[in-house]
């Protein structure tokens, strides 16, 4: 009977499953001289990997490229590689009583699971591959990585660069779009990553259900910031400006409303504003300012604030309006938009880009109510000095990761999870957290030299001595 080949994606996964199986154990040394290789991959590419991010967003600056992805995976992956052999020993652990008095003993290795997809977004293309890829190395893993479709050149760099520095069998790349990412996502991985919209998130998690594949998802959401109305405005307004302007809002963790009490709305405009423009003098032919990365988003972001200013929530510009508006740059001021309905647009979806909302509340606990009644954001900031409230807010209120008196900072914690839950996704990567995900923690009973079973009654034919103790043993 001819056999059909099977489809390349299904042959490089094979392959590296061959090769993984082949190796057995997978020493520290390995680990580590596979997380060096990416180090050094990106050592010797962050030029030209810059240089297409540059292009793919028509204007993204290298310094952000080179503060959020080039050093952000880099920053996780060197943690990794100095910090694994803290992480794989095995645990020695309690034995089964009363074996354990004739020399059992237990223990909990840490295994790794296999081949490991990972699907990254266009926002951060470097750092949604790679800093997931520094725990699933760590834990001795093969991987596929598959970036995104939005930004080629990018996606065509890092493939280039995984191929100079890896065999396929070890780490590979794959391109394509959709298509191929529900090819993808359809494979019998041993874990699979997704990070990407909560949408795709279900439709990826059904997939990998079909063939049981274990998943991390690193999702999205509207993430809020709630003002205590004891914070220092300023310092509020100018932490908020720069982690919103980062990326221009492309971020998974961007502030995506902020919470603030009704009376000092105002002023919290008129601080953010003043920051703005101290930021960034002028939009248009700004390099610190990131283009939208494509018209379709640039229009998406366009069409939640022009239906919320249609439903008639208050529009406010912060910095001025690039003179280049129309034009191929895509370079977009700030807009606040203040307490949209609730059935708007902007209120219904994640903004990723330039735009916030801000809502306004009486007393604080009205406002985490509110959060509390949507879905559970990957991020939420607070501002303020009362501890007792800090401590409320923390207790109230779930989310991924908290950032207190700032924004954006806690995913930079690389010895910390970084997460979602529920809507924002599940698992983690980073810290030792994260190369637990990656690695099957396998349980091992290993038998003592002398088994008490049959000289203690413990055997069929059971006898009335042993139900005796077995009574005795029911206790409170
Ligand atoms: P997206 O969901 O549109 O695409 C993400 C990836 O999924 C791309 O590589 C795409 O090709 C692929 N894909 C598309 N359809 C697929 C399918 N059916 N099966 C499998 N893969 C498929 O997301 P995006 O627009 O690239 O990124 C923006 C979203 O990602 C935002 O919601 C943002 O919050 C989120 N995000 C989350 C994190 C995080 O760490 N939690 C980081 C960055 C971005």
């Amino acid at each position: 009977m001819p056999q059909t080949s099977p489809a390349p994606l299904r042959a490089l996964l094979d392959a590296q499953r061959a090769a993984f199986l082949e190796d057995g154990g997978v020493p520290d040394t390995l680990r580590q001289a596979r997380l060096q290789r990416v180090i050094d991959m990106l050592v010797e590419h962050h030029d030209a990997l810059c240089a297409a991010m540059e292009q793919d967003f028509g204007g993204r600056s290298r310094v952000f490229s080179l503060m959020n992805d080039v050093l952000g995976s880099l920053a996780s992956l060197k943690h990794a590689r100095d910090q694994l052999p803290n992480w794989t020993p095995r645990e020695p652990r309690p034995s089964v009583a009363p074996f354990d008095s004739f020399g059992a003993t237990a223990w909990v290795q840490y295994q790794p699971k296999g081949v490991v997809g990972i699907v990254g977004t266009w926002n951060a293309p470097l750092f949604t591959l790679f800093s997931p890829l520094a725990s699933v190395l760590a834990a001795g893993n093969r991987a596929v990585l598959k970036p995104s479709e939005l930004t080629p050149r990018t996606a065509e760099a890092v493939a280039q660069a995984v191929a100079a520095f890896f065999a396929p069998e070890e780490l590979a790349v794959v391109t394509g779009g959709p298509d191929v990412g529900a090819e993808f996502a359809a494979q019998p991985w041993d874990h699979l990553v997704f990070t990407g919209s909560t949408a795709v998130g279900k439709r990826v998690m059904q997939a990998a259900a079909e063939n049981l594949v274990p998943v991390t998802l690193e999702l999205g959401g509207k993430s809020p910031v709630l003002l205590s109305p004891g914070a220092d405005l300023r310092n509020a307004a100018e932490r908020i400006a720069v982690g919103k302007s980062s990326n221009s809002g492309q971020l998974c963790v961007a502030p995506d409303v902020v919470w603030v009490h009704e009376s000092q709305a105002q002023a919290f405009v008129e601080a953010l504003d003043e920051v703005w423009r101290g930021l960034f003098p002028t939009i248009a032919g700004n390099r610190d300012v990131v283009p939208v990365v494509n018209e379709r988003h640039f229009a998406r972001v366009e069409s939640y604030v022009a239906d919320a200013a249609e439903r008639g929530a208050r529009v406010l510009l912060v910095g001025g309006w690039p003179s280049a508006q129309g034009t191929a740059e895509r370079r977009m001021p700030l807009r606040v938009v203040m307490n949209p309905p609730a059935d708007s647009e902007i209120a219904r979806h994640e903004i990723f880009g330039p735009a916030l909302v801000l809502n306004t509340f009486r007393e604080l606990p009205q406002a985490v109510a509110a959060i509390n009644a949507g879905e559970r954001p990957l991020a939420l900031y607070y501002f303020g000095s009362d501890e007792a409230e800090q401590r409320w807010v923390l207790e109230h209120t779930l989310s991924g990761g908290v950032s207190i008196n700032d924004v954006c900072m806690h995913p930079a914690l690389h010895d910390a999870p970084f997460g979602g839950i529920g809507a924002s996704g599940m698992g983690r990567y980073h810290g030792r957290e994260g190369f637990l995900e990656f690695s099957h923690a396998r349980s091992v009973y290993q038998a003592g030299s002398h088994d008490p079973r049959r000289e203690w009654g413990m055997l069929p034919p059971y006898g009335e001595q042993f139900e005796a103790m077995l009574r005795a043993s029911v206790t409170r």
